[in-house]
This record gives C-alpha cells, sequence and structure tokens, in this order.
C-alpha cells in the first residue's frame, strides 16, 4: 500500500531478530488511530487500550490537538504514540503543492510538541483520507517523515460497522505484519478492540506502535501484498 518510493528507506531499518509465522513473516501488529483527540471517545479508547495491555499510535489533528490538548497528553502518559495527521486535516491531501504539505506537517508537528515529546510528532504522518500523490509523499520524506498508510482497513468510520463486522474484515484480511487503520470517535471501533485483541493474540501476534514495526521489520515487508487468514 505505500509508495514504492517508500521502500528506498529500506536500508534504514535494521532488523532485530523476530518470531516468525511459518511464511517467515513476523506477527506483528501495529493499531493505528486517526482523528481527533475528541472528548469522551479518546479518554475511554485510552482506557480499554490500557485495560488490554495493548499499545497503539495515535495519528493526531493538530486543530483537535489545540481544542482539547490534556487529551493528547493523557495518550502520552499512557504510553501511546502520537503521530501527525496534519495540523488542518485538509479534506483534498493529494492536491497540495510540497510547500503546502510541509506547512501542514510543520504546523501540526509545531502544536502536538507543545504538549507531547513523542519523537514520532516529526517521523512519522499518515495523509488525511490516505491521498496523496508522489509530489504529497516526496515533500513529506523531503521533511523527514516516514509516510505511514496501513495493509488493512476494516471500514470503522462507516455507520454500518459494527465491532462484528469490524472483527471480521481483520479475519479475513489480516497480513503479517499488520498495520491497522482505524479512528479515533467511533465507539463501534472501541467496542470491537477486545474482540480484535484476543483475535490477533489467538494467532499468535506482538502488539507493537508503528515506531516499533518500522525499528523491527523492512518496509518491503510491511508492505508484501500476501493475505492471511488468522
Ligand atoms: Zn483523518
Amino acid at each position: 500500500m505505500l509508495s514504492p518510493s517508500l521502500e528506498a528507506h529500506v536500508g534504514r531499518f535494521l532488523h532485530d531478530h523476530i518470531t516468525a509465522d511459518r511464511s517467515g513473516r513476523p506477527r506483528l501488529v501495529a493499531l493505528t488511530f486517526d482523528d481527533g483527540p475528541y472528548p469522551v471517545d479518546t479518554p475511554l479508547l485510552i482506557d480499554v487500550l490500557r485495560d488490554l495491555g495493548v499499545p497503539a499510535t495515535f495519528f493526531l489533528i493538530g486543530d483537535d490537538t489545540e481544542l482539547f490538548p490534556d487529551l493528547a497528553r493523557r495518550i502520552e502518559r499512557a504510553g501511546g504514540e502520537i503521530a501527525n495527521h496534519t495540523q488542518t486535516h485538509p479534506a483534498r491531501f493529494d492536491e497540495l503543492s510540497g510547500p503546502d504539505v510541509r506547512r501542514e506537517l510543520r504546523d501540526g508537528a509545531a502544536t502536538l510538541e507543545r504538549y507531547a515529546r513523542d519523537p514520532a510528532i516529526s517521523t512519522l504522518m499518515r495523509p488525511p483520507h490516505g491521498r496523496f500523490t508522489e509530489e504529497t509523499v516526496d515533500a513529506a520524506q523531503a521533511a523527514g517523515y516516514h509516510v505511514v498508510l496501513w495493509n488493512d482497513d476494516p471500514g470503522d468510520w462507516r455507520t454500518a460497522a459494527t465491532p462484528a463486522v469490524i472483527d471480521a474484515h481483520v479475519a479475513k484480511y489480516a497480513t503479517a505484519p499488520e498495520i491497522l487503520l482505524l479512528h479515533s470517535g467511533r465507539l463501534n471501533t472501541i467496542e470491537s478492540l477486545p474482540l480484535l485483541v484476543s483475535r490477533f493474540r489467538a494467532a499468535g501476534y506482538r502488539f507493537v506502535t508503528v515506531g516499533g514495526l518500522l525499528r523491527r521489520v523492512p518496509v518491503a515487508e510491511i508492505v508484501h501484498p500476501e493475505r492471511l487468514t488468522l
């Protein structure tokens, strides 16, 4: 799913030894939550993740973080990874010029860094709505960012995405390793987490942040198109 140009980063990653499945790919999963932070939903999400004992990566919007800065602090205190989802969450990120991409990332990072210290704020970004072009990817990379997409999108933002629907999607399409796209602000998503976590654990997966995944697995492995059934 990542732009082929991201594979240029492969050489930057050194690998730890990881337990691999029979296909030789590591059973690691990074839960990622886009948008927010939002009152009520984000604190609930943090609590559920804590109770389940799994880390996660939060791609936060600068504008939302300015409204609810305590929530960014709370994510960080709980051990969540905080990464950059731009300052204003432009609807058509893929239509931005290179300088506009850099400004969105710079402003977003400046906002997030007022409330959190995570190095991922200035190194990991996800384009709003997953919309990108070669130009926007190049601009983000030139600003020092990895462009983080996902292997698996269960469509949890849709109204019809009940916990059972989300879980069934993951059962069918999860990869190894896996970056799972989820969203803040959705109760269905929060309610699906116990199902998802037990499913991944039963299949022998270990939970990591995106930063942790990138430290352990070369990008070529993360983008491997082969699908595995849990
Ligand atoms: Zn978003």
